[in-house]
């Protein structure tokens, strides 16, 4: 087998309410650029790609030279054709890679007749459990939905995507406003659940000591772990040393040699795998067999995905015995997918890996054309940046944080404007 055209579309898919996170916003809509990988033998394999909210085609069109002809088995080879290390130092291409890798595991298991979890292994797992993922929001002017930025409003929210999708770990994403707004936040979803577990995440917006300062108030929480509180393998080990919960990151920790000096320097607890930072669905899981065979602890992390990318995600997360927590999805933050079928479900928290041979998923050919031409209309957006916040970007750690829009600072602004 042979490939014999590659093809790449960028898709806007809306979301309930745009997201925001310690460094901007996700405006409103994923763009995730779709990848087609056709064969001699009339096969289509299909990656996605995308997270920094702009278009990927280009990148993906100009591998057509080291693509072309390649037999899409042959996926080692693969790897060393596009993410040749010393080459990655002038062009990095490890999520282009992964976006191509995708779509030849899709192709090898649907010419094999086996599901993608089965070239690493097979499944120990059918059902994958998933984290609610919690975010403050700007609320929607179409949709009406989002504004979560106080503790009732977040408790709310969670209580809302429990009852519809039955997740038992909840996932703060902080970093928005200030350290002290997340713990009030993170300590009421604590009480307001106190069956389930938790995660802290404020995308490394603080200083090692604000750190072990907020870790050391939520150690009476059963969490899961503190996610990335600093930025840094060696701010993290200090934060290690006086915050008495297991430490998560998916920042510091995205390729084996971070991962090796992570391990030697005893520095991080538990390593979030994602399938396109780690270069793809094989490299995510050989990084889970090193953690594994080190007595590390995995999650899954997302950088946003439609439901190719989650199918990844659903078939690493199959094969390693040591996912010991629930995996992170923006999924349920989406208004519509891609795929035949449209979204895929929850069930009590948990989605099942699909059962097709290769990752399991079809495009659904109208559904693209629909969301490309948004894309068209729309075009991209800048991760780091917020618009409503048009002066401000992101410094670690931070010190200019948002205000909540019903705080005391910000009502004043408003009186003082109204005179
Ligand atoms: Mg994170």
């Amino acid at each position: 087998m042979k490939i014999s055209d590659v093809r790449a579309t960028t898709v806007a898919v809306p979301l309930e309410a745009p997201l925001r996170h310690a460094n901007g916003t996700h405006w409103g809509r994923f763009v995730r650029t779709i990848v087609e990988v056709e064969t001699d033998e009339g096969l289509i394999g299909l990656g996605e790609m995308g997270g920094g909210g702009e278009s990927a085609e280009s990148a993906i069109r100009a591998l057509k030279g080291y693509l072309l002809g390649h037999d899409p088995l042959q996926l080692e080879q693969l790897y060393w054709k596009i993410c040749n290390p010393t080459a990655s130092l002038y062009n990095n291409r490890a999520q282009l890679h992964a976006a191509i890798e995708f779509a030849c595991i899709d192709l090898a298991g649907k010419k094999l007749g086996v599901r993608a979890c089965d070239l690493l292994g097979g499944a120990l797992r059918e059902e994958i459990p998933f984290a609610s993922y919690l975010f403050y929001r700007y609320r929607d002017s179409k949709t009406g939905l989002g504004g979560e930025e106080g503790a009732s409003e977040m408790v709310r929210a969670a209580r809302d995507l429990k009852r519809k999708h039955g997740f038992h770990s909840h996932k703060l994403k902080g970093g928005v406003f200030s350290p002290d707004h997340d713990l009030e936040v993170y300590l009421a979803l604590a009480a307001a659940f106190p069956q389930d577990s938790f995660r802290l995440d404020p995308n490394a917006a603080w200083s090692v000591e604000e750190s072990i300062r907020i870790g050391r108030a939520i150690e009476q929480v059963r969490n899961d772990y503190f996610e990335d509180p600093c930025w840094g393998l060696e701010g993290m080990r200090r934060v290690r040393q006086f915050v008495n919960i297991p430490t998560a990151t998916n920042t510091v920790v995205v390729n084996f040699e971070q991962l090796s000096t992570c391990i030697l320097r005893d520095a991080i607890d538990v390593i979030l795998l994602d399938t396109t930072f780690w270069g793809g669905l094989r490299q995510a899981w050989m990084a889970g067999v090193v953690c594994q065979k080190f007595q590390r602890g995995i999650s899954v992390h997302s950088s946003g995905e439609l439901g190719i990318q989650l199918a990844t995600t659903l078939h690493l997360g199959a094969t390693l015995p040591n996912l010991s927590f629930a995996a992170d999805a923006h999924y349920h933050h989406l208004l519509d997918d891609v795929i035949v079928g449209g979204k895929m479900k929850y069930v009590d928290g948990k989605i099942a890996l699909p059962n097709a041979a290769g990752l399991g998923v079809e495009l659904d050919r109208e559904k693209v054309q629909e969301y490309a031409e948004l894309f068209q209309r729309e075009g991209g957006y800048a991760y780091d940046r917020d618009p409503r916040r048009p002066g401000w970007f992101a410094v670690t750690p931070e010190a200019r944080f948002a205000q909540p829009a019903g705080s005391g600072k910000q009502k004043r602004v408003r009186a003082r404007k109204r005179k």
